[in-house]
This record gives structure tokens, sequence and C-alpha cells, in this order.
């Protein structure tokens, strides 16, 4: 089993670089819940590195709300040193821990050429593709006032379709590995009464690119109270051969490898006996 989804830093909290102990501590987490691998895959959006090259990308969104919800956002996380972030893992892997160096990357509309840019002068392995903000929305921090009055006041069909569009174009640009909990726009339990035509496009948007996509126990931890992907969406995965990591999208050492047994059970339903782990952005099988 892979944990391929691990944050080192709670949300709005210490972003100082990870300490080998740390990591240490994450494997032995990992290992006791039968994780042989682990991906740290840290928010881009954390590092001061993307502040300086795309900061500024909410200013493209008509409400001037959501736009100062997002700046106030950006200020409060996008301190950590990219630098000493991908040091201390490569040092981890070095000194022999099960871990690859990873990252979680947004979807910038016509920004992504920048990201790419600013990432290929690192040894990653592997990169994961998420949606988590439709223009200056941040849609899945559904605490927020701003953000859950805008839950209110949009279609959940709209929502949907949005989300999906961005997914598409993210895919489109080939700029990561894996998706990210493939249908987060389902976090706080609203869906339309007929998902399937979102889960078509999702599927599709991942087999027409080659991308993994990932199954992740964080959404029994949230309102909708369901894996990611959705079983309809896992079986369109599988029908179109679209490969799958296993994650925890854990933000502390207590929640990595989170009913890892769970979710094994889940894709051995499904029909998988294996999983993608990637080395220098190269995917490879193992067994699940
Ligand atoms: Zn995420
Ligand atoms: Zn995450």
């Amino acid at each position: 089993m892979l944990d391929y989804h691990l944050h080192l830093w709670p949300h709005g909290t210490r972003s100082e670089a990870p300490t080998l102990e740390q990591l240490a501590t994450y494997c032995e987490h990992a290992a006791a819940h039968g994780v042989s691998e682990i991906a740290l895959t840290e928010h881009l959006f954390r590092f001061a590195q993307a502040a300086d090259v795309l900061s500024g990308f909410w200013a493209d969104d008509p409400s001037p709300q959501l736009q100062q919800t997002m700046a106030a956002y950006w200020d409060e996380h996008a301190h950590a040193d990219l630098d000493a972030y991908v040091a201390a893992v490569v040092d981890a892997k070095a000194a022999g821990l099960p871990v690859v160096l990873g990252l979680e990357v947004d979807y910038y509309p016509g920004r992504m050429d920048k990201v790419r840019r600013l990432l290929e002068g690192y040894p990653f392995d592997v990169l994961l593709g998420s949606v988590h903000w439709l223009g200056a929305w941040g849609f899945d921090d559904y605490e927020h006032p701003v953000v859950a009055a805008e839950w209110d006041s949009r279609a959940v069909e709209s929502v949907w379709d949005d989300y999906t569009t961005a997914l598409e174009e993210l895919a489109a640009s080939e700029t990561v590995d894996v998706l990210a909990h493939p249908d987060l726009c389902k976090v706080t339990g609203r869906r339309p009464g007929t998902p399937d035509e979102f889960y078509d496009r999702m599927a599709e948007a991942a087999a027409r690119t080659g991308m993994a996509a990932e199954l992740s126990s964080a959404g029994w931890r949230k309102p909708v109270g369901e894996e990611y992907p959705a079983p309809p969406l896992l079986m369109r995965f599988k029908h179109h051969g679209v490969p799958m990591t296993t994650a925890s999208d854990a933000h502390d050492a207590t929640t990595v490898a989170h009913r890892a047994a769970d979710l094994k059970a889940v894709l051995e339903a499904a029909g998988y006996d294996s999983l993608q782990a990637y080395r220098a952005r190269t995917p490879h099988e193992v067994p699940l």
C-alpha cells in the first residue's frame, strides 16, 4: 500500500522545513498501517516561490469579496521555502526512509506554463493535481463565511460543471501526474440529482491524458462522508484503465495512512490488484 498524499503543516500554521525525525514518524505511522511507501505532497501555495510567480491570479474573479478572501488566504499561507522542503525530503530519501518527493499543485488557468517552469528545476517524483478553487472561490474551505455564502448562492449543477471543466483543463495541461481527490466538488455533500455526466467527463479527462487518480480517505472526514472518488466514478476509472494511488491527505502524523485497510478493500472490490507509484515523474506498478 501507498500513502501518496501527505502534508507537513496544518493550514494557517507553522511552515518550517521538515526534520528527519518528523519524516521518520510519518513512515512509522504508515508502516503500522501496512503502507510501505509515502509521498510528501505539500501544497505549492505554501511556498514563497509560488507567491512570486502566481500571486494575484485571483484578480480575474468578478467578485471583490472572493478576491479579498483569496488574497488574505495566500497572505496567511505562502511563506515556506520550497528549496528547504525539497532538500529535507531528498535527505530523508538518501537516509533510506521510504519517502518520495511530491507536491500538490492547484490549477491556475492560463498560468500552468509558469508552474511548469517553476517546478522543472526540482527533482520531484510525483505531482498531484488539484482543483480547490474556481476563480477566487476556494470552495472546499466551506467553513469560511464568505465561501459558505457562495455555496448558498450558486446552483449545484453549475458548481459541478465549473469544477469538471477546471479538472479537464488541468489534465489537458499535462503538468501533473495524479488527479487528487477527483470529485472534490462533493465535499459539502451537495451533488446534482444525476451526476453521471460529470463522472464520465472526469474519467475521460484522466484517461485521455494518461493520468492516474487517487483513492482518498479524506472524504470520510468531511461533511460528504464518502471516499474520493465516489463508487460510480471509481468504476469508470477502472473501465478506462486509469491507474490508482491511495492517499490519506493527512496534515499531521496521526492521520498518516488513515483507513488504509478500508481503501484497499474499496479498490479490491472495484477490481484493482495494483497501484501506481512514481520515481522522477515516471510511473511503475506496485502490488495493492
Ligand atoms: Zn487537496
Ligand atoms: Zn492535500
